[in-house]
């Protein structure tokens, strides 16, 4: 059997990597430089080398191996051809297609939890992204829960959550509660793949929402990857298709939102006489009788403009305590009304999502009516 001998005599059997949905690469996609040993996971009485962008990390085997079935069986296929396996220090080397900042986070979840990523820890998006790809794609189900429980606290589906989180990421303005994650605001693009990565439903109105109010261009173009220079995160065509018919029920929803808030009525125990109602006679003649220019009602970001007490403008009349707690109450409702129609303008169906009345006929956004 000459052609057998000669191939196995000349070429060094080896593993290949796996791409990002975890199918092997051929041997011409790896690339071959010597690796540097990581600093952080290169322990002496490690088992396995494995090899991610330019860097080996020797580590144990068998600690991967009982959390991962994808890792257990690349493993077991080096042990089946040994002993014409590339070995590193006397142990044999893996592979992997994964870039070598995202290995390292899933080392540490792996081996060191307590020091990175204690429940009360916050952690930057772009590793619990990390975590996440890394997690579903080596079928690692408790790295894969935990990194999620994070995403869904960021983009949630509690309106309130949700908001505060928001704050954290776009505005001065600090959130109430310590968030579990630091995020860009165009983390949501990211955000909206790894959902639909990992069926995570609940994190897409939201994520859509905000992708919707990013600007156009880098909806279309997408957002180079936090830390890496190599990869564009960006949305499907379907989903930037989905934000985009979004925007008209967005602003729709903004301008109803501020003529429902002035609606000019008052409160029945109004205590402000004639003041409240010329307030909301004069908001209303201005909304009426202005420019987009001058309003600024032309926006899509219905849910997060920041309260109500901005559509008082430079108004010179005082509006009583009971009317503006009334005009809250306005907003308020409108914001929760919103929320609960997100799913439909964004065309995803969410289990549990808050329904603000079962009793009315939900609204159809069928393109018909486009
Ligand atoms: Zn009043």
């Amino acid at each position: 059997m000459p052609e057998q001998s000669s191939q196995s005599s000349k070429k060094r059997p080896r593993t290949d990597p796996f791409d990002d949905r975890g199918h092997r690469l051929g041997s011409s996609e790896c690339e071959q430089k010597p690796p540097l040993r990581d600093d952080e996971f290169w322990f002496k009485d490690g088992t396995i080398v494995l090899i991610a962008g330019n860097v080996a990390f020797r580590v144990y085997e068998g600690l991967l191996a009982r959390d991962s079935s994808v890792l257990r069986d690349l493993f077991a296929g080096l042990q089946r051809v040994l002993p014409n396996v590339e070995m590193i220090d006397g142990c044999p080397v893996a592979r992997l297609s994964d870039r070598s900042e995202e290995l390292r986070s899933l080392l540490r979840a792996i081996l060191s939890p307590w020091g990175y990523y204690r429940p009360d820890q916050t952690v930057s998006f772009s590793v619990v992204a990390s975590l996440i790809r890394l997690g579903h794609k080596y079928r690692m189900q408790h790295i894969l829960d935990n990194a999620l429980g994070r995403l869904k606290g960021r983009f949630s589906d509690k309106l309130e959550t949700w908001f505060d989180a928001w704050k954290g990421t776009h505005d001065s303005e600090p959130s109430i509660s310590r968030p579990s994650m630091t995020s860009r605001p165009t983390d949501a693009i990211a955000a909206v793949n790894l959902a639909r990565l990992t069926g995570a439903t609940s994190v897409l109105p939201s994520a859509l929402y905000e992708c919707a109010n990013l600007p156009t261009q880098t909806l279309l173009q997408g957002i180079q990857r936090d830390g890496d220079d190599t990869t564009t995160d960006r949305l499907s065509s379907e989903d930037v298709e989905r934000c985009l018919d979004a925007r008209k029920y967005l602003v729709y929803d903004y301008f109803l939102t501020t003529l429902r808030a002035v609606a000019p009525e008052c409160d029945e125990d109004c205590e402000g006489d004639s003041d409240c109602s010329s307030f909301f006679g004069d908001r209303l003649e201005f909304l009426r009788t202005k420019g987009h220019d001058k309003t600024g009602l032309c926006r899509y970001d219905s849910l997060t403009y920041r309260n109500v007490f901005d559509l008082r403008g430079r108004n010179i009349y005082a509006l009583c305590a009971t009317c503006e707690a009334m005009m809250e109450e306005r907003h308020r409702r409108e914001r929760l009304e919103i929320w609960c129609r997100l799913p439909g303008y964004f065309g995803v169906h969410v289990p549990g999502w808050p329904d603000i009345d079962q009793s009315e006929e939900p609204a159809s956004y069928s393109d018909s009516d486009s």
